[in-house]
């Protein structure tokens, strides 16, 4: 399937690996030009080099992009497409697990900021022009946590909800679904990825199991037996960005290989 994004401009966050880099190179294949942010320089050149092999223009910020100024930095990138994306798919670290009673105001504030008002940032400053040219695809990586929470994770579980009520009103109203500019979040399950490997850290220390169980244990549990590739990820991500799917606005998709039991 042609997905008809060729020469289309694509900003993604958390880029330099994991689900981000996921999405960048599935978006890249269907020759999309990229903006690809993270912190590390070095492991988002890497990322950068990769992707520029697929032929497309590859653009890397390196930048916290839960900050204003990180943002200042994609939109002013040199080559860049200001704010005149087609495609944005917000992705930052996930919030440290742990027990709620150990978090402070700081620690909601700094988990509050990244998983929900950055992407809200976002949304803001790409949205409009998107209408104003009938195309636009915005995925947020939230988490499965949304519809599953974890309770180790409970600044993600907060955090991203909060995303999820906000996007599940601004996606359906006219000014942008009436102008083919769709808002969808997309809710990992288990991908292996960095992150994972942390996570499986804190229930190994919580639990003094070792870390082979806890992954075998964990896959056990998933009906397809086997964690998610970042690859699957991105792959669903740029399907979602495709102009096939603009009549799929406000959904949440949760990609989990069939680990959440409900029928909806
Ligand atoms: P990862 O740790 O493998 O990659 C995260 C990427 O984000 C890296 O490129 C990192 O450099 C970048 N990044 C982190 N903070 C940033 C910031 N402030 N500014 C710019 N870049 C930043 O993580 P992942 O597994 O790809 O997860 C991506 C998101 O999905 C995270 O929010 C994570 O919590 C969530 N998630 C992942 C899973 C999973 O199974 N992997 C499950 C549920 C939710």
């Amino acid at each position: 399937m042609d997905l008809g994004l060729k020469g289309k401009w694509a900003l993604v966050g958390g880029a330099s690996k994991g689900l981000g880099f996921g999405c960048a190179q599935s978006l890249a294949r269907e020759g999309v030009n990229v903006v690809i942010v993270a912190r590390g320089g070095e492991a988002l050149e890497a990322a950068a080099t990769e992707l520029r092999k697929l032929g497309t223009t590859i653009l890397a910020v390196a930048a916290d992009i839960t900050t204003e100024q990180g943002r200042e930095a994609i939109w002013t990138v040199a080559g860049g497409p200001g704010k005149n994306f087609d495609i944005v798919v917000t992705n930052a670290g996930g919030p440290p697990p742990g027990d709620f009673r150990t978090w402070d105001r700081e620690a909601w504030i700094k988990a509050v900021d990244a998983n929900m008002l950055t992407p809200i940032e976002l949304i803001k400053a790409t949205v409009d022009g998107m209408a104003d040219r009938k195309f636009g695809r915005i995925i947020n990586i939230t988490s499965s946590a949304v519809k599953a929470p974890i309770d180790i994770l409970g600044l993600s579980n907060g955090a991203r909800s909060g995303l999820t009520g906000f996007v599940a009103g601004v996606a359906r109203t006219q000014k942008l679904a009436g102008n083919n500019v769709t808002i969808n979040n997309l809710l990992p399950g288990k991908f292996d990825t960095d992150r994972l490997a942390t996570t499986h850290k804190a229930a190994a220390e919580k639990t003094g199991k070792s870390l082979a169980d806890i992954r075998g244990v964990q896959q056990a549990q998933i009906p397809a037996g086997r964690f998610g590739t970042p690859d699957e990820f991105g792959a669903i991500c740029a399907f979602l960005c495709s102009v096939q799917a603009g009549y799929m606005t406000g959904q949440n998709i949760l990609p989990d290989g069939g680990l959440y039991p409900g029928t909806f």
